[in-house]
């Protein structure tokens, strides 16, 4: 094959640069990444190679500027790995693991590019640099260094065995959970059983069995967290337990998609790690470069809440056992009863019923009429469909994003269906990143996994699903206002735990009166959602929270748990250690378990958030915060967005980000909002 016809050789020549997605075969990845790594692997020696004084031209924006080939293919091969996988892609992406992971430190471990980096960081006082230059200096020399630039060089070769190894097990980690995944998809032979759930959820699950080749059965497939979504609602406590009891088996079933052993091995060689690099365990390497600075701090937040939210779910429970009482049950509530109960609670005491919501949510009038529309609102960006352009499926739509006076914002492709070449859960990825530096535009992407509904019928989403649309929206807001030179700082190119923080302020639109007022309403008659439903909605808003907030900060804790051990120590039973590191703290009661348990615990295990699941509640203080700000300030308004934008989500990574919160809130975030908001006092 010639180079010529590998479309990752060159930029696109599609509008925004959008991938040609149409032109892309499987037999260009691998040219692609091998040439890739090679260019960029020249630059780099070309750098070093220099016999001219290190200077930022010569070396930092040099830097910024080498591994464009390998950049392109690689944002497309891992968007697809997650959206729409394939075995083709799957074995490449477990061959490939460990050549980027031997790429990558390849340049951050080179001593002579590091040598270079130092040496600009010692005169970076004398360069009489730009702030944001000034800032990638510092980056680069930060990220280097604890990349273990600075280690000897027998110390550097095992680090490297290291990182080949953990990439290697993070990526089978997620390939046996996807399997698994599917494997437990939950198997209903009668409709009858299915009682509860809503027509478009019973043909949802039609669908699926069909897809398997189970046609006149039912299919339930599992969601990434450990409550699936119908437990709501499904009046058969039989299948309850066999869903529930599908989504904790995940992983620990024995067999090839077993993650107990993967669990243990990658906890212990992180540690390994972390005490080669000079940390005494992976959560105090890891947090050292994020903003929380120590894993002390971490369990200083987490500390001060797990006792209120058990508490609280506490109360809740015994709520929750009257109700199986009063509805004449005569049996101890259990984990996959909590949903269900929750649901006869709520509206026993608000009125509230969330699937009499659905009818509101449809899902074209949600995205166009409450999530477009506040963000028009706010601003003043407005969308168009193209059609024209195609992206990776054909359930994948392409939106054009122009500012109020016409100029190009970027492109959002909104990819919202579920399918079993997808992996659970919902994100936002950048296939293309804004940079003056490079002169390209933004491309950003939103994937959520909402069952689809039987051809010729409306999508009719859940509360949560709404929640979490308006959520994925704000980081793809995060991504498409990137206004900094350098490409490495854009969007969500901040930290870890900040970057959550964007993306929660934009839930506070969903039920925002004027945004609601806008897009609830019924998919049938119009009719906007009786202002009733409304009010209790709000008032229920804590409802619940001591379980919610219990469930997250178990699975954050547990996650800190596992990369607080040292290289010293010796953990062999999973299951033990995660039941030690929950009665720890208080969060062990069992019928509020963990968000996500180890076997199945992506975020931390294969997802990029080892050490950093606290991230969320981290930064849903600022989130907390600014929402706080926004309600003082005359909530919905240009000037409000157009401040927001500013001083924050253009910025992206460009600056410290907590200097940029200063900048935008004008003080330090205060707590006390996030501690109302959950009912934590
Ligand atoms: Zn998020």
């Amino acid at each position: 094959m010639a180079d010529s016809a590998n479309p990752f050789l060159a930029p696109s020549t599609l509008p925004y640069q959008l991938p040609p997605f149409g032109e892309i075969r499987n037999e260009h990845y691998r040219p692609a990444f091998d040439a890739g790594m090679a260019e960029q692997l020249a630059e780099i020696t070309a750098i070093t190679a220099d016999p001219a004084e290190p200077t930022v031209e010569n070396t930092l924006i040099a830097l910024e500027r080498s591994g464009q080939v390998l950049q392109r293919v690689a944002t497309v091969f891992f968007s697809l790995s997650s959206s729409d996988a394939t075995e083709f892609g799957t074995a490449l992406e477990e061959e490939l693991a460990p050549l980027l992971a031997a790429h990558a430190d390849a340049i951050r471990l080179d001593p002579a590019l590091y040598a270079r980096i130092a040496s600009l960081q010692e005169r970076c006082d004398s360069l009489d640099l730009d702030p944001e230059t000034a800032y990638l200096l510092e980056r680069y020399h930060t990220e280097y260094t604890l990349a273990g630039a600075a280690l000897s060089d027998a110390d550097k070769v095992s680090l490297r065995d290291l990182n080949m190894r953990l990439s290697t097990l993070t990526t089978r980690f997620e390939k046996n959970l996807l399997a698994d995944t599917n494997d437990l998809a939950v198997v209903i032979d009668d409709v009858a059983e299915l009682d509860g759930l809503g027509d478009g959820e019973i043909s949802a699950a039609a669908g699926a069995a069909a897809e398997r080749g189970l046609t006149g059965k039912y299919v339930i497939t599992l969601v990434l967290p450990t409550s699936h979504p119908y437990l709501a609602s499904l009046t058969n406590r039989a299948v309850r337990e066999r869903l529930l009891t599908a989504s904790r088996s995940r992983g620990i079933r024995g067999g090839e998609h077993d993650n107990r052993e993967l669990v243990l091995e990658i906890t212990r060689l992180r540690a390994r790690r972390a005490r080669l690099l000079g940390f005494a365990s992976h959560a105090a390497y890891v947090t050292a470069d994020e903003t929380a600075k120590s894993p002390e701090a971490v369990a200083g937040m987490l500390d001060r809440l797990a006792p209120a939210a058990a508490r609280n779910a506490r109360d809740e429970q015994q709520a929750l056992q009257a109700a199986v009482r009063d509805s004449g049950g005569d049996f101890e509530l259990a984990a996959w009863d909590w949903a269900f109960y929750t649901e006869k609670v709520r509206q026993a005491r608000y009125d509230v019923d969330t699937s009499a919501m659905r009818p509101y949510f449809e899902l074209e009038r949600v995205l166009h009429d409450g999530v477009f529309y506040a963000a028009t609102r706010l601003y003043g960006i407005t969308f168009t469909a193209r059609p024209d352009l195609t992206a990776w499926n054909p359930e994948a739509r392409v939106f054009e994003v122009a500012n109020e006076d016409g100029s190009p914002v970027g492109l959002y492709i909104a990819d919202f269906y579920t399918r079993d070449s997808k992996r659970g859960g919902a994100w936002m990825n950048a296939l293309v990143s804004q940079s003056t530096l490079l002169g390209t535009p933004t491309i950003v992407t939103n994937n959520l996994n909402v069952p689809k509904p039987a051809a010729g019928s409306p999508t009719l989403l859940s509360f949560d699903e709404v929640t979490t649309l308006f959520h994925e929206f704000g980081h793809a807001l995060h991504g498409l206002f990137a206004q900094v030179t350098y490409p490495r700082f854009a969007g969500t190119n901040v930290y870890r735990d900040f970057v959550e923080f964007p993306s929660q302020v934009n839930e506070m639109w969903m039920l925002w009166p004027e945004v609601l007022a806008n897009y609830a309403r019924h998919y049938r008659t119009g009719e906007s959602m009786p202002q009733e439903l409304v009010d209790r909605i709000r008032e229920s808003a804590t409802f619940n929270e001591g379980f919610a907030t219990s469930e997250y900060l178990a699975a954050a804790l547990l996650d800190q748990a596992w990369h607080r051990i040292t290289a010293d120590d010796t953990v062999a039973d999973v299951a033990a250690f995660e039941a030690a590191a929950l009665a720890a703290v208080g969060l062990d009661n069992p019928v509020v378990p963990t968000r996500y348990a180890s076997t199945y615990f992506a975020h931390t295990f294969s997802g990029g958030y080892d050490a950093g699941y606290y991230s969320y509640i981290w930064s849903e203080v600022l989130d907390a915060d600014t929402v706080a700000w926004f309600t003082e300030n005359g909530g919905l308004t240009r000037a409000n967005g157009d401040r927001f934008r500013d001083r924050l989500l253009g910025v992206g990574g460009s600056g410290d980000p907590l200097a940029a919160y200063r900048s935008f809130r004008g003080r330090d975030a205060h707590i006390q909002p996030l501690l109302d908001r959950r009912g934590l006092d």
